[in-house]
């Protein structure tokens, strides 16, 4: 099969083609796969996929041989600032709440400065794991810290990744019942204004928009039920997506149990967020009913298989989300949680949680592959144009090697040998059109200078 836009005519050269791949995994909505096959970006957008021998002339060309073609993976969840503060003890030892509690008084010094030099350095580690969209959870908001999300903005620009910033907020503090100090929570009302000026500001509402903005109240226990209210009422109004962290763990359960009489979900529904307008980071822990209300309401997932695992937070349900209809995506979860941010790396580790839960039948590589695409893009709202190579789609793809030691003998399935063997990284990435990393080297220049001054934040932070 072979599909180019007829608007490019036949000796139009198009800005970019990959060729000679062993396999190009599309994710289109018939899950089409060509052997040998080519794919071509123009303007930003894909302009067609297909066999060898008939890929239009391009501007660039991108050898793909010994490699697999899939779509750029899809960030669901994270928190890029935190990794200022990578496996920092005594919080590494701790679950969720004591992991917080040890870190929030650190997270107090964030700034422009360090918001700008954490985002570079995570869109990179992305970037460089294969990922071309991110969203990124920024809840810390300390007073006099400064604009972050728009230092956040200008890194992501700078770098070329496709963004998805969320202003985050806390509102409850330890005096209110919550579980933040004082020093990083803020009043409900400088929230919703500042979040109403970052959508003016940045939200981009055509299809292959590269930034975009969503409102995103932590969680539960950092949050207030009138602040939860009075975002989902903004976000309608604004018509930008919704994201919070939910039923992440067992305390969660038990502080929602003891502050709002109800379980984590009952109390998402309550505050008015039920609806396919939110995507949840976490739900390790809904039962069968909340299972398929979240199907029905149309609500995504983040699932975040290293953070769950690092911080002993469960085996969340993903089979059984997958097999409700839940929208379901991968995050690599903030930098100091799951630490590493490779949704390569999280996406091996979805497909091996699940077969560790319900055995070796219950999840294939496709399968999760879909989740790190098509279910991120879901997540964020981009069906249709994040998270798969079809005519008209972002042109945000990926070249994966196949080739050396590590994949000596996965001859058979690619697709099987791209998750099951490694670890891997991106060959390419390419993001509407243009590479953000080459030959595995990130384009952009300056990594050992934006390093250095990261260090220098990090040190200080954690002295
Ligand atoms: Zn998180």
């Amino acid at each position: 099969m072979s599909v180019v836009d007829p608007a490019l005519g036949p000796d139009h050269p198009v800005d970019l083609v990959v060729t000679g791949a062993r396999l190009v995994v599309t994710m289109d909505d018939d899950r089409t796969e060509i052997a040998g096959g080519w794919v071509a970006v123009d303007g930003g957008a894909i302009a067609g996929v297909g066999p060898a021998g008939t890929e239009p002339l391009g501007r660039r060309r991108l050898d793909a041989a010994d490699g697999l073609v899939t779509p750029g993976l899809v960030n669901a969840h994270h928190h890029i600032y935190q990794n200022l503060t990578r496996a920092l003890p005594p919080a590494t030892e701790h679950d969720l709440f004591g992991w917080l509690t040890d870190l929030y008084p650190i997270w107090a010094d964030l700034d422009e400065e360090a918001a700008y030099l954490s985002a570079w350095v995570g869109f990179a580690e992305l970037a460089l794991g294969g990922c071309t969209t991110t969203m990124d959870h920024l809840y810390v908001h300390p007073r006099g810290g400064g604009d972050l999300i728009t230092a956040e903005i200008a890194a992501a620009t700078e770098l070329g990744m496709r963004f998805h910033a969320t202003r985050g907020s806390m509102s409850r503090s330890r005096k209110d019942g919550g579980l933040p100090p004082d020093e990083v929570v803020q009043d409900p009302d400088e929230i919703l204004a500042d979040s109403e000026r970052l959508v003016a500001r940045h939200h981009r509402r055509e299809p292959l928009a590269m930034v975009q903005v969503a409102l995103a109240p932590c969680s539960p226990f950092s949050v207030t039920p009138e602040l939860m209210v009075a975002t989902a009422e903004l976000a309608e109004r604004l018509d930008v997506r919704l994201h919070t962290h939910l039923a992440e763990d067992r305390d969660e359960d038990e502080y929602c149990q003891q502050v709002y009489g109800c379980r984590p979900l009952e109390y998402f529904e309550q505050v008015g967020w039920a609806s396919d307008r939110a995507w949840v980071a976490h739900c390790v822990h809904p039962n069968g009913d909340e299972i398929e209300r979240l199907a029905r309401w149309g609500t995504g997932v983040a699932h975040c298989p290293s953070s769950n695992q690092i911080l002993g937070a469960g085996l969340a349900p993903i089979r059984e989300l997958l097999d409700a209809g839940v929208p379901v995506g991968l995050g690599c979860d903030g930098s100091s949680s799951a630490d590493s941010a490779s949704l390569w790396l999280e996406t091996r580790a979805a497909m091996l949680l699940a077969r560790l839960r319900h055995g070796a039948g219950a999840m294939q590589a496709r399968e999760a592959l879909e989740m790190a695409t098509r279910g991120g893009a879901r997540c964020l709202g981009r069906q249709g144009t994040l998270g798969e190579l079809s005519v008209g789609a972002a042109g945000d793809l990926v070249v994966w090697p196949l080739d050396g030691v590590r994949f000596a003998g996965a001859w058979a399935d690619p697709v099987g040998a791209l998750l099951r063997c490694g670890p891997n990284a991106a060959r390419h990435t390419v993001v509407a059109g243009r590479l953000v990393v080459d030959d595995g080297q990130l384009v952009a220049p300056d990594v050992a200078d934006v390093l250095r001054r990261h260090e220098a934040v990090a040190r200080r932070w954690q002295r």
